[in-house]
């Protein structure tokens, strides 16, 4: 007998459980969207709570389930803001994914606050060098409901809540854009977590004509950064295959057309490399680049050698004075502060051994 795969309803959104609901389900369909309420807040899907008569309490469970990960394993280091955790987690194929959560300084009342570093793929074939993800290539894309799990996952089984997403765990979310897209969807349906565009931010190492298919979602208020890491196509192709593809002077152009509102900022990634990326031509290349695309925030992160290193850490030396020549060039400049290195939780170290 054929069995029919079940509908993950957390790649769904509530219109689209309704509209699903109405067009396979017998009878029963009418309450989608309390269901829908139910999945978000609890992890569970009882169509039996709601009164419904076994027919269709048996319909509901026959075409859809709810995606949950499976916990792993779970690595905190703490820091001085509190505890970075990175979560493996495990899909129904028995693949595994990594999600960090990121503690962020705290509401003015007090009140923690932490991001979530979620994944797109499992592993990546960006190839860049960096990276330990990029590593491996790429075993497969997540679906939506993939993506989405990740944070209902770890809000019901590690009681993580995550006021703010960023896209910057394993894989490039734009190499897989429609189960991105259809994620965004549902991560701001208000029936469900109801996130606004503008807590969400979106890395990418800008494939071609990426940044701009990405624009023609029409979410204004969704945040962008880009992974920078090199001023010139040489450094910068030298860690970021995708440069070779899409150059500096073409990646320059997409960015300044992407803005949609006024006070949009693009962030920079700059994983500084001593003796890859560190020079002061450097600095006034990434000046060049911030003055062409606009408003640029540039997140200036020291490089933390993952299990196949591509050279040191930058002293605090050489770190500052990367800062200071970047400020001579008016770039507007954050120095992240590196959260998770002990436990390959940093960036560009996601599917990399987790030591113990
Ligand atoms: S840095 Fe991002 S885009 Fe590059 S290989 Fe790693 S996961 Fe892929």
């Amino acid at each position: 007998m054929k069995t029919r795969a079940l509908c993950d309803l957390l790649g769904l959104t509530s219109d689209g459980l309704a509209e699903a609901a109405r067009s396979s389900l017998p009878s029963g369909a009418g309450v989608a969207n309390q269901l829908y309420q139910q999945v978000f807040a609890t992890g569970l899907l009882e169509p039996a709570s709601l009164g419904l008569t076994e027919t269709s309490v048996r319909a509901w469970h026959e075409h859809f389930h709810v995606g949950l990960l499976e916990v792993r394993q779970v690595v905190d280091e703490e820091g001085e803001l509190g505890m970075t955790s990175k979560a493996v987690l495990a899909t129904s194929d028995g693949l595994t994914l990594e999600c960090v959560r990121i503690p962020m300084p705290p509401h003015p009342d007090g009140r923690p606050r932490a991001t979530l570093c979620l994944s797109s793929q499992i592993g990546c074939r960006m190839g860049c060098t960096f990276c330990e993800t990029g590593h491996g290539g790429l075993t497969r894309n997540l679906t939506a409901g993939e993506i989405v799990s990740q944070v209902l996952t770890t809000r019901l089984k590690l009681g993580w809540e995550c006021g703010n997403l960023v896209f910057m765990g394993m894989g490039e979310p734009l190499d897989n854009f429609d189960a991105l897209a259809q994620a965004l969807r549902v991560l701001g349906d208000r029936r469900g977590f109801a996130y606004a565009a503008e807590r969400i931010t979106i890395c990418t190492s800008g494939p071609p004509g990426a940044v701009t298919k990405l624009r023609s979602l029409g979410m204004a208020r969704l945040g962008l950064s880009i992974s920078l890491n090199g001023g010139s196509d040489g450094s910068r192709g030298a860690l970021m295959p995708v440069n070779r593809a899409h150059n500096l002077a073409a990646l320059t152009a997409e960015l300044a057309a992407y803005s949609q509102r006024k006070n949009f900022v693009l962030g920079a990634n700059y994983c500084l490399i001593p003796g890859l990326n560190d020079t002061r031509e450097e600095a006034r290349l990434v000046g060049e680049f911030c003055r062409a695309v606009g408003r640029v925030l540039v997140n200036l992160i020291p490089y933390n050698p993952g299990t196949v290193p591509l050279g040191r850490a930058p002293t605090e030396e050489e770190v500052v004075q990367f800062s200071l020549w970047l400020k001579e060039e008016g770039c507007a400049l954050r120095r992240r502060v590196t959260k998770g290195a002990s436990i390959m939780a940093a960036c560009g170290q996601l599917g990399g051994a987790t030591p113990l």
